[in-house]
């Protein structure tokens, strides 16, 4: 068997059976008179996009403009409404309901308990390790990996800790697990991190899939543009899942300009902005006296363990500033993401007053 049935033997049998649906804009292509899929032909705006016929499922354009962007084929490329519903298509994909399970190494996203629960599909939990900055606990993971584990969900840098996975590690957990499970790394943050996506692995192990997205760094989160990173076998099966027109018009107008040699340089231009202002919010924050711990961040928010997290979202909120209260998933921590000059300075202003 290679690699890539190894891999697709992970998938539902019934999903890999299953005959997709085919949009009308799948089957025609090159018409001059639209027909075939029920549309006014009247746009309600000569401006573009055209709004009254439906976009193509996966735009070419967009696609290959991603491609470039995370250094990998069109192939292994599906563009889905936010990373969001990348992770609810793995799970659907890959989980048959009241038997199939997740792996996940709290604390981390939400996201993936909860499509697991849709799905329903079990999770399995293997905490970071604390003591060692919330490093992966690979030996614990691997052992939990039962015949059931299908995906293994890995947050790198990790939501709400702020630090990457150690590449080496995550790797040798990939390899480790060919033909057993599916290991999915989410970098929606990795831009802030000054290191190298995991996607440039995919091609030599087809049993790893990154998720990225527009959301973050190119300050997109209110198009929904996230991007599935997998072997090209895999993109095939998604396709199957994916609901008919995942990129609304006005959403391929927006990341289209995104992409563009100026939108590019913009979003360089301000990630760089906000990790210099990471630093600079880290160090003073440090400085303040509820705060007890700033954890070291490879991302566009820093965790805080402060001395009181209830007092301190209260004086956050007194003053109109709210952060994410993570103290139920790491005790008396918050999760402060990292703003304008104002919205940094407001912060400390707030906590300075605990
Ligand atoms: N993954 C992580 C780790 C996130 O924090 C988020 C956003 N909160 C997402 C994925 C989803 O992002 P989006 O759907 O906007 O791409």
């Amino acid at each position: 068997m290679n690699a890539t049935d190894s891999v697709l033997r992970l998938v539902r049998p019934d999903i890999l059976a299953l005959t997709a649906y085919s949009s009308a804009r799948k089957e025609s292509r090159g018409g001059r008179v639209w027909l075939d899929a029920n549309e006014n032909p009247e746009t309600p705006s000569v401006d573009k996009p055209l709004l009254n016929r439906y976009p193509e499922p996966q735009p070419a354009g967009l696609v290959a403009q991603l491609a470039t962007l995370y250094g990998v084929t069109p192939a292994q490329v599906l563009v889905t409404r936010g990373s969001d519903e990348g992770i609810d298509l793995l799970l659907r994909t890959f989980c048959r309901a009241g038997q199939d399970a997740i792996l996940i190494t709290p604390p981390t996203y939400g996201m993936y308990v909860v499509a697991a629960g849709i799905q329903g599909a079990r999770t399995v939990a293997i905490p970071l390790i604390r003591e060692k900055n919330f490093a992966l606990d690979a030996a614990a993971v691997l052992q939990a990996v039962t015949p059931e584990v299908k995906l293994v969900f890995l947050c790198s840098p990790n939501n709400p800790t702020g630090g990457l996975l150690e590449r080496s590690a995550v790797l040798s957990l990939v390899q480790s697990l060919a033909g057993r499970a599916v290991v999915v790394v989410d970098e929606a943050y990795v831009d802030f991190s000054g290191q190298p996506s995991l996607a440039a692995e995919i091609p030599a192990n087809p049993n790893l899939v990154v998720l990225r997205t527009l959301s973050k760094a190119h300050g997109l989160a209110g198009a929904r543009v996230g991007t599935t990173i997998a072997d090209p076998a895999v993109i095939a099966v998604l396709q199957k899942v994916i609901a008919p027109y995942p990129v609304p018009a006005p959403v391929l107008t927006a990341a289209l300009a995104a992409l563009t040699p100026a939108g590019l340089a913009a979003a360089r231009e301000s990630v760089a902005g906000l990790v210099a202002a990471r630093t600079r919010l880290a160090a003073a924050l440090a400085g303040l006296p509820a705060v007890q711990r700033v954890w070291p961040s490879d991302a566009n928010y820093l965790l805080v363990e402060v001395a009181d997290s209830a007092k301190a979202m209260a004086a956050g909120r007194t003053a109109g500033v709210i952060w994410r209260d993570r103290s139920k998933d790491v005790s008396n921590c918050i999760r402060i993401t990292v703003g304008t000059a104002e919205e940094n300075h407001a912060t400390l202003e707030a906590l300075s007053r605990v």
